[in-house]
């Protein structure tokens, strides 16, 4: 039937690695049986979400896409599920990843790359990278699987997969998510939000996920607002700001364009338009790959093959042969690259040259957004400084992998609210991406910029 036919298709994109539709069931029955009831609707009732495989879900397999975590079947729910199943959702499933969030384009995931529903109009067939880490995630929502998804961005995991399939992602504030039950990967950066159709939809969303939670320490203890109903795309009275260290060597001319039409959109609700500058924006990428890394091998030491998932214990062995076999066979070569380089710069001699002076740096680009938003509300850039590239391109070249996230980790860095909304087509009919980034806590502001790019 045409319905099995779609679900082949669908399979064919490796976005999901658990299926869950009993758990979506059970909130669409639930949701049936209030309404009958005449009950208030809750604000996601029935809805099917996906969750990216970094959120800990009770009784259902969680891995990270990381054979370390083979058979690891959490006894907890991670914060941020439970506010969504409590607000009526249902999960349809686990969605596959970069392995632990490391990655840009999904080809780090341990259960094969997820594959973008795009294809270039061009001619060229190659199947293409859905972006990183949440590709299943931004393939799931653009293939229309399902109408949202969880994401997690520690550098710009929500936002670049966004980007590459034409869909929408935020980023909220450090701190209004809960962390707890979500796989840690760099604890001062990682932030769960949603991805999903429109801007609209991920306010839904978001409302649903944030909140206070006294399990996570650096949560704000703050209210949610009500950013839905407060959307407005009448942005007179603001004042956007573009910052000029963000017109980088390389970028596609098509790129440009978009930027300059994204101001143009801006400009026709209403907004005041200013050039601004944060100087420190060359040294945000560098710094990430340093603070990142760091932050990573501190929290992997917790897969040693006792405790969780995967355990390598050879004929005889002692404790130590088993560390070694199971974190050499548990993890893949971008998770141990970021493992050894984290262990090198916390290690003695080398602390202060590397680790210290990254978190200099990072007080400065904090500083930088600072100074801005003395002349702007909101910043306005493209989200990454390509379309989607090919499955392959650049997985044999770490670094040309981590230069796609230029655009997005100045703001992770200080932690601050950004988005990625569609702003239309390059000439191979691909989707590219534009970012709003807010001040602290001014996800409306950040909201109310991408409708009115939408
Ligand atoms: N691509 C970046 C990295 O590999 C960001 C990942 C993320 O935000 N989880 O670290």
């Amino acid at each position: 039937t045409a319905f099995n036919a779609r679900v082949a298709g669908a399979k064919t994109l490796n976005a999901f690695l658990v299926e869950t539709p009993e758990h979506a069931l059970a909130a669409a029955d639930e949701a049936d049986r209030a309404r009958a009831a005449g009950e208030a609707p809750k604000p996601l009732a029935g809805v099917p979400i996906g969750m990216k495989d970094l959120f800990c879900t009770n009784g259902v397999a969680t891995t990270a896409a990381s054979e370390i975590l083979a058979g690891f079947v959490p006894p907890y729910e991670s914060t941020v599920s439970q506010n969504l199943w409590d607000a009526g959702a249902g999960m349809l499933g686990k969605l596959n990843m970069d392995q632990f969030a490391m990655g840009s384009s999904n080809e780090t995931s341990a259960f094969g790359n997820v594959i973008s529903p795009w294809r270039r109009k061009d001619g060229g067939n190659a199947p293409l990278a859905p972006g990183g880490s949440s590709g299943g995630s931004s393939a799931a929502v653009a293939a229309r699987l399902c109408p949202g998804a969880t994401g997690t961005d520690t550098g710009g995991s929500i936002r670049q997969p966004a980007a590459f399939t034409g869909i929408s992602g935020i980023k909220p504030t450090y701190g209004r998510c809960s962390r707890w039950g979500t796989i840690a990967f760099a604890s001062s950066l990682d932030q769960a939000g949603p991805m999903a159709r429109d801007v609209r939809d991920c306010a839904i969303m978001l409302e649903a996920m944030a909140g206070f939670d006294a399990k996570d320490a650096t949560s704000l203890q703050l209210d949610v607002p009500r950013w839905e109903a407060r959307l407005s795309s009448d942005l007179k009275g603001k004042r956007v700001g573009i910052p000029k260290e963000y017109r980088v060597d390389g970028m596609p001319a098509e790129i440009e364009t978009l930027w300059q039409q994204g101001v143009d959109w801006l400009r026709d609700a209403g907004a005041e338009i200013v050039e601004v500058s944060l100087p420190h924006t060359r040294y945000a990428l560098p710094a990430y790959y340093i603070i990142a890394p760091a932050e990573a091998s501190s929290n992997l030491a917790r897969y040693d093959g006792v405790r969780y998932g995967l355990r390598d214990l050879p004929e005889g062995a002692g404790l130590q042969d088993m560390y070694a076999a199971t974190r050499a066979d548990g993890f893949g070569a971008e998770v141990k690259r970021r493992i050894m380089i984290g262990t090198y710069v916390l290690s003695a001699g080398f602390y202060d040259a590397y680790y210290t002076q990254a978190q200099k740096v990072r007080t400065l680009i904090a500083r930088d957004f600072e100074q801005a938003w003395e002349r702007c509300d909101v910043l306005l850039t493209p989200t990454a400084p390509s379309a989607a590239f090919a499955l392959g391109e650049k997985s044999a070249d770490p670094i040309a992998m981590y230069l796609n996230d230029v655009f997005t980790v100045p703001s992770s860095l200080a932690g601050l609210p950004a988005m990625s909304v569609p702003g239309g087509l390059d000439g191979a009919g691909l989707p590219l991406g534009l970012q709003i980034i807010g001040k602290p806590l001014d996800e409306q502001g950040v909201l109310n910029a991408g409708l009115a790019i939408e």
